[in-house]
């Protein structure tokens, strides 16, 4: 099945406004297994919405329409696709009538304009609207069907829940194809060469892997198309074992998954219990750990300890340690996870020391270099470095997905290699 979106609107074209109803549209249809073709934005002129809706007729088989059903001279929706398709406009009194309440129960008297809002090109369905004055329409026009929805988001998103996407679900002449598709999340490994692994990767097999950057993970999207849902789901998830089986421990979980969610379920199915010690984090590594509801199981946590006299005061770190090492610097990294384990009372901990910037570098340790430590009790502390050029809060975010992702390999007994400037890199076989 094609199909498209078309939001209406003169303040789109402007960028007045966000068009958050096309992606809204779009992600709803993707959870339907239907994939939009084609999305358009179209001024609230009548020629270019006459020309838009006929070309849409032509070429898809769902068009799904946001916007310009209002009562003012801009809304022109209505009027355009009955022009386009040679139809008349007629009343709809039960939605004049229902107009006519929205008023009453407001203690409004209703304008002569919205009178305009009951009538429907002819042989439509009206669709409700319980959140404002403007209904919505479905019209068939030969093989294409249009759904009409105001272009107020909150109308939208009711409607389109409510009344159009029964509508799809129940018509099979709509859903020949059906499409499905998984976000997976991975962290550690750079665009190309993530690319370079999955080069001979499912060509011909009827999946197809895209990629997505959202800093500091890269996320592959995996889609897979067919005529069975069954069988479309069976290549779903035959392509993510190939992916996993690929990229090991690089690839750390489903959309839904991030970091600090994983590292708290680990050490609650671990039962142990964590701390924190952060410099140039500044206490974002506690702050996304304790996003995760139920954390306060597992996580005791930390100190922010950005002078040297609290590094020493409240972690122990040897003042002799800060005075001939720096504060950016192994050794202090080491101390200040040790000291969140003993002073802390955790069994396990994560401490970051680095240089953010933009200012305070040097020759022997520039902008952007950094440390993250983890130690567990009664085990070697595992100390890390890494040097990335980025914006101040890209870095501090950086490193603490890193801390995270350490803590995690950590507890998987996966190896925690950071040996590429800008990032961390593994091994992904
Ligand atoms: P109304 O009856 O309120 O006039 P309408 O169906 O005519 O509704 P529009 O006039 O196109 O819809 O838009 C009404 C308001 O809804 C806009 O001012 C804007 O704030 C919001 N809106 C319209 N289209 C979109 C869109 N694509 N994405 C997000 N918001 C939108
Ligand atoms: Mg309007």
């Amino acid at each position: 099945m094609k199909a498209e979106i078309l939001t209406i609107g003169d303040e789109l074209l402007r960028g007045e406004i966000l068009d958050s109803n096309k992606s809204f549209l779009a992600a709803r249809l993707c959870e339907l297994g239907v994939e939009a073709y084609r999305q358009t934005s179209i001024r609230d002129d009548l020629g270019e919405l006459v020309d838009a809706f006929r070309c849409a007729a032509a070429r898809s088989d769902l068009i799904l329409v946001s916007g310009g059903l209002g009562p003012t001279r801009d809304d022109r929706t209505t009027e355009s696709i009955a022009k386009a398709f040679g139809r008349k406009l007629v009343l709809d009194t039960a939605s004049l009538r229902e107009i006519e309440q929205y008023f009453v129960r407001r203690g409004r008297t209703m304008a002569e304009s919205n009178a305009k809002q009951a009538y429907f090109p002819e042989g439509s369905e009206v669709l409700r609207n319980p959140l404002g004055t403007a209904p919505g329409f479905a019209l068939q026009e030969s093989k294409s069907w249009f759904f009409c929805m105001p272009g107020i988001p909150a109308e939208l998103v009711k409607m389109m829940n409510e009344s159009v996407v029964p509508q799809i679900e129940k018509r099979s002449d709509l859903r020949k194809e059906v499409s499905s598709t998984i976000l997976l999340r991975t962290f550690g490994i750079g665009e190309s060469s993530l690319e370079e692994a999955l080069k001979d990767c499912f060509h011909g097999s009827g999946v197809t892997l895209g990629f997505r950057i959202a800093f500091p993970d890269l996320f592959l999207r995996l889609t897979a198309k067919g005529n069975e849902p069954a069988k479309v789901q069976a290549h779903l998830a035959q392509a993510q074992a190939v992916l996993r089986e690929r990229l090991g421990a690089v690839l750390y979980g489903e959309e839904q998954e991030d970091l600090e969610k994983i590292v708290v379920n680990l050490l609650r199915e671990s039962h142990q219990t964590l701390a924190v010690a952060e410099s140039c984090t500044g206490g974002w590594i506690a702050q996304r750990l304790t996003a995760v509801a139920g954390a306060s199981e597992v996580f005791l946590g930390g100190v922010v300890a950005y002078s040297n006299e609290l590094k020493a005061k409240l972690l122990g770190v040897d003042p002799a340690l800060l005075a001939t090492h720096g504060a950016v610097s192994e050794a202090v990294a080491r101390a200040m996870a040790e000291g969140a384990c003993t002073r802390l009372g955790a069994e396990l901990s994560v401490a970051t020391t680095g240089i953010a910037g933009p200012t305070g570098g040097s020759a022997e340790k520039p902008v952007g270099f950094a440390y993250v430590a983890i130690a567990r009790r009664g085990e070697a502390t595992q100390v890390r470095s890494f040097c990335a050029e980025l914006e101040r809060n890209r870095h501090r975010l950086l490193t603490t997905q890193i801390a995270l992702d350490g803590l995690r390999r950590r507890m998987l007994g996966f190896d925690w290699n950071l040996n590429r400037a800008g990032g961390i890199s593994q091994p992904v076989d």
